[in-house]
């Protein structure tokens, strides 16, 4: 088969974890007799320089026309010093709203390779790690409500909006369900519905939703308790679906429980198969270009793509293998190093991850 994989390598370590990325999925396509095109194009920083604005108009032609997008990262200091409205991660918010992605998938695997990487005491994991699964809500709530800012007699006042629709909130439980359903069979539905309105109305959309789904346990909590119980009794969770700004937070917290952002993939889906697949982790300026970088969050978010657009399973899982069994081995980049391991650069990790294919 032909997949047509629209392409942004970004900002600083973007275009070196990419490449690792690109190199394991050529690996897959000789191995299982599949075909990927990649077409690259400009977001970010690097759209910036070369046309002045973050997010060209050809680059979300050429996404929407192609299976699956794949990105880096974007970002970086130099950038820092533009208005907001053309800072590159503009360019994030501009291709989700763009191809409806309003759904955020991200899994916070822990390695047991990797267990000495967690901050947490060894005795609330346990042997087997954690595997659990944000969903959280992209396209909706207080990053996209009505916002301003106003002159009043205290001086400058500002103001965000978190709104929710019945709509809205439908789709993205129907996600999390349908993805519980395919593991642990639990979903925790994380609100504020103590105070917020449209925390209220999320939560009664989400009960009506888990009568469809009798398989699949549903409870709530709210959000202030869900960070508690991240790291107090991370076990409990399969499926955590939340709204988007308590989603972005949560699930970095939930990320760096598994010790590194180097190591976490993440997946934008809409409504379509075509979704958007990156690192959860930014640019990292600090160690661009140096051959430092971990690409293993790329090269499993590459496995996303393969099994949510693509439905390549087997595929996916063949990637996901191949970095359990170079951990096994003890190569390590520096973000997951620790004592008696075999340190590796961001190339060499690509090339052990393609090898063991
Ligand atoms: P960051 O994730 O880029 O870096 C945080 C720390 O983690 C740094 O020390 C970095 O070296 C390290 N790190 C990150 N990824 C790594 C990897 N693969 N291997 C090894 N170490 C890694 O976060 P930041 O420093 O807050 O942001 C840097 C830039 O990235 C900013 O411009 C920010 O806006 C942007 N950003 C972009 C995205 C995105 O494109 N989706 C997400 C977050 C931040």
């Amino acid at each position: 088969m032909k997949y047509n994989v629209a392409v942004i390598k970004g900002d600083g370590i973007g275009p070196d974890i990419v490449d690792q990325a690109l190199l394991v999925l050529d690996k897959v396509g000789e191995k299982f007799n599949h075909t990927f095109n990649y077409t690259e194009v400009l977001a970010g920083g690097a759209a910036l320089d070369a046309v002045g604005v973050p997010l060209p108009d050809e680059t979300v032609k050429i996404c929407k026309e192609s299976d699956a997008v794949f990105l880096g990262a974007v970002g970086g200091p130099k950038w820092d010093v533009l208005p907001g409205n053309i800072r590159p991660e503009k360019a994030l918010l501009g291709l989700r709203s763009a191809l409806g992605l309003f759904a955020n998938i991200r899994p916070a695997i822990m390695y047991k390779e990797l267990a000495d990487a967690c901050p947490l005491k060894p005795e609330i994991l346990g042997e087997d790690g954690l595997d659990l699964v944000v969903i959280r809500e992209l396209t909706g709530g207080i990053y996209f409500g009505e916002r301003g800012v106003k002159t009043t007699e205290y001086g400058e006042s500002a103001y965000d909006t978190m709104i929710y629709s019945e709509v809205e909130v439908k789709r993205i439980a129907k996600v999390a369900f349908e993805i519980a359903r395919k593991r642990n069979k639990k979903v925790t539905s994380v609100d504020k519905a103590n105070i917020l309105d449209s925390s209220r109305l999320w939560r009664s959309v989400v009960e009506e939703m888990a009568k469809d789904y009798p398989d699949v346990a549903l409870n709530h909590l709210y959000v202030d308790n869900c960070a508690m119980q991240l790291v107090v009794k991370p076990k409990q969770f399969d499926v955590i679906l939340t709204g988007n700004m308590f989603g972005d937070i949560l699930s970095d917290e939930a990320s760096m429980i598994t010790g590194s952002i180097g190591m976490l993939p993440s997946a934008s889906l809409g409504s379509s198969k075509l979704g958007m697949y990156e690192p959860i982790h930014g640019s990292a300026p600090d160690i661009a270009g140096q051959d430092k970088a971990n690409p293993i969050a790329t090269v499993i978010s590459a496995a996303m793509m393969l099994r949510y657009s693509f439905d390549l399973e087997k595929e996916a899982l063949a990637i996901e293998k191949a970095v359990e069994k170079v951990l096994a081995a003890g190569y390590r980049t520096g973000d997951i190093y620790s004592n008696g391991k075999k340190l590796v650069g961001t190339k060499e990790m690509g090339q052990l991850i393609s090898d063991a294919l």
